[in-house]
Parts: structure tokens; sequence; C-alpha cells
């Protein structure tokens, strides 16, 4: 479904995206779980279309990435912080997304009562967005980006943020949505703990490169390295 072949990407002279090369089918939830600078979020920008590379072919759904318009993409993306626009209201922010679209006014707000409902906030939609704690204004940017109804959802370390309690609650919601809308999610994060708890499989990035791909049983049980080994252990 979503396939990367012999990927390399550098800024200047800086490699930092070494011989990528993955498999990930849809419906699967994937985390990049690596250490910070490793090139986990720009793997992520590559995969929205946001990077241009230099060696190795990206396919979404069987065609190359840089032949479909950033529009017909299909690609949805939240990030750790919630970019949401603090002057419109939380309905006027998921609204945003759909307004390249040109619907009817009554299908807007439908869609959009919808994605709110997804998040259970349909009683916020007149809220602006610092009326709202951490964790909802999180729900929110959630629900923009499925409002569109996105084929493949990026997530880059969007709890990283919040406290530890609101933050559990928000990666059982996420694993509850993705189970129900069936959506493929490749999620960013360097908590090992909620790449174990997400994850199908998870992927361990390490200085631009892949060390491993496996679930997170195998990862556990039968690390390729030292890295990977010392990575998963913290965990506890
Ligand atoms: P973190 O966990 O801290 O978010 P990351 O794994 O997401 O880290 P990236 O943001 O992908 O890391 O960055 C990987 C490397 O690429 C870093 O060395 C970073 O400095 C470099 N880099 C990222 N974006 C750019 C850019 N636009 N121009 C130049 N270098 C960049
Ligand atoms: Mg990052």
């Amino acid at each position: 479904y979503i396939e990367i072949d012999n990927l390399s990407l550098s800024f200047g002279q800086n490699k930092v995206l070494k011989d990528i090369s993955l498999t990930i089918e849809k419906g699967e939830l994937i985390t990049l779980l690596g250490p910070s600078g490793c090139g986990k979020s720009t793997l992520l920008r590559v995969l929205a279309g946001l990077e241009t590379f230099q060696e190795g072919e990206v396919y979404l759904d069987g065609e190359e990435i840089s032949e479909v318009a950033p529009k017909d993409r299909n690609v949805g993306m939240v990030f750790q912080s919630y970019a949401l626009f603090p002057n419109m209201t939380v309905y006027e922010n998921i609204a945003f997304g759909l307004s390249i679209k040109k619907l009817p006014k009554k299908e807007i707000k439908e869609k959009v009562m919808d994605a709110l409902a997804l998040v259970n906030l349909e009683d916020k939609a007149d809220y602006y967005p610092d009326q709202l704690s951490g964790g909802q204004q999180q729900r929110i940017s959630l629900a923009r980006s499925l409002v569109t109804e996105p084929k493949v959802l990026l997530l880059d370390e969007p709890l990283s943020a919040l406290d530890a309690k609101i933050r559990k609650q928000l990666q059982m919601d996420i694993l509850m949505l993705q189970k129900k809308l069936g959506i493929t999610m490749i999620f960013v994060t360097h908590d090992q703990e909620e790449a174990m708890i997400l994850s199908d499989r998870i992927f361990v990035m390490n200085g631009g490169v892949i060390e491993q791909q496996a679930t997170p049983a195998e990862l556990y049980s039968q690390p390729k390295s030292q890295f990977v080994a010392s990575f998963i252990g913290n965990y506890n």
C-alpha cells in the first residue's frame, strides 16, 4: 500500500535518510521509533510529499508520489503542536480542511459534525482553541485531519506535549479510531512504551537507517542489534 524503495535524502552534505526500503499494508498502524535527529520527521515528510529526495522511489497506493498532486494524495498529518488557527472556532478549524473541496454548506456541516463525533467533542464546535485543554486541542487536530477522509494518516509525536494521563487516554482513542476507520497510520514517537502499546509493527530508526522492522513482540524477544536491544530494553 505504501512502498519505499532505496530512498536516500540529504540536506546539503548531511545524509539524513540512507537507503530506506519498506512496505506498509493497508490498515496497518506503524510507529517510527528512534532517538532525536534520526530522521523520523523527515521520513514522514517524504510520505506527505513535503520533501524532495535524491534517490529512490516512493509509492502511495501504487502511484509514484511525485506524480500525484498534493491535494489528491489523501494523506493527513497531525503534529506535536496542535497548529489550530487561534482566531477560528473549532468548527471553522475543521471546516478549513474541506474548503479546497468546494462542497455545499450542508455537506460541510455534516462532515465537520461527524469528525467531531469521532473524537467525542460535538459540544465544542463553537469554542475557540484557547478555551480547550491540550488534550481537547489535539483531538480537534485529529478531527481536522480525519474530516478529509485520508487514506493515510501521519502523526508526528502528536502526544508528546500532553501529560501522562491524557496521553494514555489519547493513545487508546487513536487506536480505537484506527481500528474503526481501518485507516493506515504512521505514528512517530521516541517513547518505547507508546510504540509497544500502539503498533502492529515498529520500525526502529537510528542515524537515518531503519535498523529493524518487526512486531512489538519480535522486537522485544529478537532484537537484531545492540542498538535495538538497548533502545527497546528501556521499556518497562
Ligand atoms: P526529533 O525526534 O528530534 O523530532 P527526528 O528523528 O524527527 O528528530 P528529523 O527532524 O527528521 O529528526 O531530522 C533529521 C536530521 O535532518 C537532523 O540532523 C536535522 O538537523 C536534519 N534536518 C531536518 N530538516 C532539515 C532541513 N530542512 N534542512 C537541513 N537539515 C534538516
Ligand atoms: Mg521529529
